[in-house]
């Protein structure tokens, strides 16, 4: 795996462009490369597409658009660019949040209006530092669902998806140009792909375990619940090339996988008034502060896992998505009438978490204040029926990678531009800062789509002035 440098070298096959990954951000890449008028190929080492993408919750943020204006919800890029930028305490990239803000309801109207892309504007619930109701879905509200249909969408536009292909080296010329691609097939036979720019959309280092060690060892052990394809080859070849990278030590966590199962549980279940206790059955956390630090959290308890305990309002809403309804089917997610009965599923003291249940309710009341900060009087106390669910920490994504300009052109540590190297998704440094309090939720599948798209737009003008 790396990079081998060539000069005049030939293909027997070629693109304009080549896509490395073909989850979100690669097929949104291929699409407005199509769109632009060039040729494209997307090279997918799997041999079913799925990526991160799919085991996502396919929530995608997007402020301002014509699904929103619809549903007479009153939102604007500045309203989004600034939740990400408070969410990262101003130490993310502003710029690319501004821009990226900006760019997000066109890239929703896009998928919707020219490439039937079923989404809808999602008002059940607000994400923990969003200020307005920013998130699209498909009617499923999987990322699963999501993936085919920009897969569809990415056939009917004419755009060859390669599956089975694993990149593993890139060819360039001695100032930096890729002319090409070198990647391995299952049987062993390795072919050569030339090109005139390249995407790589094949997201971060979540599924390599060395890299974690490396970049975020409080991470490192926990379960990754990302697609082990992500290797950090964006990264790693980027570097080789003298590629800047930043914030490789942040990441997307999410403080509530139900274990063993591994099925994540829907944090509507948390900002509906849902709290987490420990083995102890007593809470450790302002809970309610993002998804992402929570994992650090719970994972810092004892034996690394916690139980979270909600009610109806929360249940009612977290039904509307496919992994809860699957996860309450296998029973991973008990309902009880009781505190008694939910301190024998912890198996603590049922005074200690009738103790903590009473906290919660006075704090709800306004007698009193929580010790973590979180603010329980917005919400109307827990009551019975309640639903638990032991859970644990999680990786979900890593937020770190290679440093792009608002085009997605992967730039040196001294802010030039490489020649010809494109990057988005999660190859991409995300809009998190530095460490895993700074994820917004949505702005995973945001980077993927909008950046993924100017991307694909860049690299076809660019390969288009170099044929004329
Ligand atoms: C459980 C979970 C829930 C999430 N929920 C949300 C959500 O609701 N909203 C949101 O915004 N974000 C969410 N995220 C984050 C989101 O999934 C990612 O930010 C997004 O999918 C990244 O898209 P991508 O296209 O960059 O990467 P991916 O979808 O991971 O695609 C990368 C592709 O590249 C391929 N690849 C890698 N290396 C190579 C190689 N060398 N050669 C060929 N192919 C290669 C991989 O096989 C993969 O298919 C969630 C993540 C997880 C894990």
């Amino acid at each position: 795996m790396g990079i081998i440098t060539v000069s005049d070298k030939s293909f027997e096959m070629a693109a304009p462009v080549l896509i490395i990954g073909a989850g979100a951000c690669g097929c949104c890449a291929a699409l407005a490369v199509k769109e632009a008028g060039r040729e494209v190929l997307v090279l997918e080492r799997d041999a079913a597409p799925s990526g991160s993408t799919s085991l996502s919750g396919g929530q995608v943020l997007g402020a301002g658009t014509a699904l929103q204006r619809a549903a007479g919800i009153e939102d604007t890029a500045d309203l989004l660019a600034n939740d990400l930028i408070v969410k990262a305490k101003q130490q993310n990239d502003a710029a690319m949040a501004r821009h990226i803000a900006a760019q997000s309801a066109r890239t929703v109207d896009w998928l919707v209006e020219t490439h039937g892309v079923p989404l809808a504007s999602q008002q059940a619930f607000r994400y923990p530092g969003h200020s307005a109701q920013h998130m699209h879905a498909t009617p499923q509200k999987s990322g699963a669902e999501l993936l085919v249909c920009l897969h569809n969408a990415v056939a009917a536009a004419g755009i060859d998806v390669v599956l089975s292909a694993h990149v593993t080296d890139l060819f360039t010329e001695a100032d930096g140009r890729v002319v090409g691609v070198r990647l391995s097939r299952p049987d062993g036979s390795v072919e050569e792909i030339g090109c005139d720019a390249l995407i790589l959309a094949c997201n971060g280092y979540g599924g390599n375990p060395e890299m974690l060690q490396r970049y975020i060892p409080d991470i490192a052990q926990a379960h990754y619940h990302g697609h082990v394809g992500n290797q950090g080859d964006a990264v790693n070849w980027g570097l080789e090339l003298g590629a800047a990278i930043s914030d490789m030590g942040s990441f997307q966590g999410y403080g509530a996988v139900i274990t063993p199962v591994m099925i994540h549980l829907a944090w509507a279940c948390i900002t509906e008034g849902g709290i987490q206790v420990n083995v102890s059955g007593e809470r450790f956390s302002h809970e309610n502060t993002g998804y992402s630090e929570q994992a650090l959290h719970v994972i810092g308890q004892p034996e690394g896992v916690a139980w979270t305990i909600f009610d109806q309002r929360g249940q009612d809403i977290a039904m509307d998505l496919i992994y809860h309804r699957e996860a309450m089917e296998i029973g991973a997610i008990r309902q009880v009438d009781t505190i008694a009965e939910i301190a024998e599923i912890v198996g603590c003291d049922s005074g200690t978490l009738a103790a903590t249940m009473e906290d919660v309710a006075a704090m709800g009341r306004g007698e009193k204040t929580d010790a973590f900060g979180r603010d329980f009087t917005t919400k109307p106390p827990l009551q019975a029926p309640y639903y638990v669910a032991k859970i644990t920490g999680a990786l979900f994504h890593t937020q770190g990678g290679l440093d792009v300009d608002l085009d997605g052109r992967v730039l040196r540590p001294d802010g030039t531009a490489l020649v010809n190297l494109f990057a988005g998704g999660g190859a991409a440094r995300g809009l998190s800062g530095p460490a895993d309090w700074g994820y917004l939720s949505g702005s995973g599948l945001l980077m993927a789509t909008t950046l993924g798209r100017l991307a694909g737009t860049a690299a076809a003008a660019m390969t288009a002035m170099t044929a004329d």
